[in-house]
């Protein structure tokens, strides 16, 4: 039986790269390293210009008792900049820019963890996850201690996130396929860390081929499963993939833990493996690179921190002159605007794609009523109500309508007959309200101030 959730939309895959096996990248000339990897506080820079560093040693931290973690250089070779730069998310970023040596010299630092891990206690598992920079690599980027911190004492199942719905992206699909014995024993790591007796890897039933791979790692572990999903889009989202393996439901506002979970994304499972089997910090990770415009689409293992260019590069060019360039998939994915942008810990894919990819509006956009985008919401909203609001600037009734829990995946957007962008309209009322509250928050406590 597959799993599934209520709504959703099921959209063209496009998985164009599902058979194409990962090509390991360690050659870009330069990279260039956000301090800012993670939710949370920068990191701060710990080298400077003209340092020598190498592969796994740290370069930027973030003091223990804030949240965020550690940045380590993902080349070797000689840092010529550190300066600020436009990211993936849009945002200013202070990055480190490091000229690569060629060389590949790991920092003495990065050393296997040798103890076995019922040896050792679950902070310490946690301090190391911290140490090694883990983040969540679905997408969010949250701190993976942080994480594990919120959900012990609280969650008694650990879900494993491969449902990797966007369409395009096969960046976990490949690495389930090449290395599930990574994501099998971070997931026990990490089963550890939080102390649940129980995890299941749930994934969407388009990448079957997967089972006798994860079985035959999994062996006679059989307090970890496998589940597979119904193939149907925002499945990834986290409420839909506790919905649809446990049947609870999360209210707005409300985290994983709350309903008894903690979810990690595959590659994430596969970074804590290697961190404690390798001592590599989080430095690289897969990318699919793909889209209509791009010559041999595939998947890469690259650097954190290469630029798009170079990926494209290395995926044979560009066979036309794309219309977009986005980071991550189609549905919640951002439109970039520097071919030289580089990848972040969560960047899962680079899509290139021409002017048949983007949606191209000749008539104004109306809503016909037709109540498709309120059958489509995963999270129960009316959507035409909340854009509607936001077209007359009632910000309130946005809010009473639920805009502050839209979690932004687009399938009401994208089967609108009336061209609506119902999504960016929710984007627009979650900005005002969050400002005015802000500001209602702020003149409260000057008025008490007085
Ligand atoms: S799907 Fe589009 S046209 Fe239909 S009700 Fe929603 S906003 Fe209106
Ligand atoms: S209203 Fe938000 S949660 Fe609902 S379908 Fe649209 S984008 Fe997704």
């Amino acid at each position: 039986m597959a799993y599934t959730f209520r709504g959703g939309i099921h959209v063209e895959e496009y998985k164009l790269t599902a058979k194409s096996r990962t090509q390991i990248i360690n050659d870009p000339p330069t990279v260039r390293i956000s301090m800012n990897q993670s939710i949370g506080a920068p990191a701060t820079p710990t080298v400077k210009v003209g340092d020598t560093v190498k592969i796994g040693q740290v370069i930027g931290e973030v003091p223990e008792t804030a949240l965020g973690c550690p940045v380590h250089a993902s080349v070797s070779g000689k840092v010529t900049a550190i300066n600020e730069m436009r990211v993936t998310d849009g945002s200013m970023n202070r990055t480190v820019v490091i000229e690569n040596d060629g060389k590949n010299e790991v920092h003495e630092s990065v050393v296997p963890f040798t103890k076995s891990i019922t040896d050792v206690s679950p902070e310490e598992i946690t301090d190391i996850i911290r140490r090694a920079g883990i983040t969540g690599m679905g997408g969010a980027a949250f701190p993976t201690y942080a994480k594990i911190k919120s959900a012990v004492g609280k969650a008694e199942l650990l879900i494993v996130n491969c449902a990797e719905c966007e369409p395009f992206i096969t960046a976990d699909h490949r690495l389930l396929l090449e290395e599930a014995e990574k994501v099998v024993g971070g997931v026990k790591i990490l089963m550890r860390a939080v102390g649940v007796p129980r995890a299941v890897i749930a994934v969407e039933d388009n990448k079957s081929n997967v089972k006798n791979k994860l079985h035959r790692q999994i062996g006679n572990a059989n307090f970890i499963s496998v589940k597979f999903l119904k193939t149907k889009y925002p499945q990834g989202d986290e409420r839909q993939l506790i919905y649809a393996l446990t049947g609870r439901e999360l209210a707005p506002g409300k985290l994983p833990a709350d309903a008894g979970c903690v979810i990690f994304n595959a590659a994430t499972c596969a970074a804590v493996y290697t961190a404690f089997a390798e001592g590599m910090p989080l430095v690289r990770r897969i990318v699919t690179v793909t889209g209509n415009c791009v010559a041999s689409p595939g998947n890469f293992s690259a650097p954190i921190g290469t630029p798009a260019s170079y990926l494209v590069e290395m995926a044979g060019g560009l066979r036309k002159t794309p219309e977009k360039m986005i980071a991550g998939g189609p549905m919640m994915g951002q439109a970039q605007w520097d071919p030289d942008m580089p990848t972040k810990k969560n960047t899962s894919a680079l899509l290139l794609l021409s002017k048949s990819f983007s949606k191209k509006q000749n008539s104004p956009a109306a809503c016909i009523r037709c109540g498709r985008c309120v059958k489509n919401c995963p999270m129960r909203l009316i959507p035409a109500y909340i854009a509607s609001s936001v077209m007359n600037d009632d910000m309130k009734s946005a809010e009473k309508f639920g805009a502050m829990s839209c979690v932004e995946c687009g399938s009401c957007s994208y089967n609108c007959p009336g061209k609506v962008e119902i999504v960016q309209y929710i984007r627009v009322a979650k900005n005002n309200i969050r400002t005015e509250n802000a500001r209602m928050k702020a003149a409260r406590e000057a008025a008490e101030k007085k």
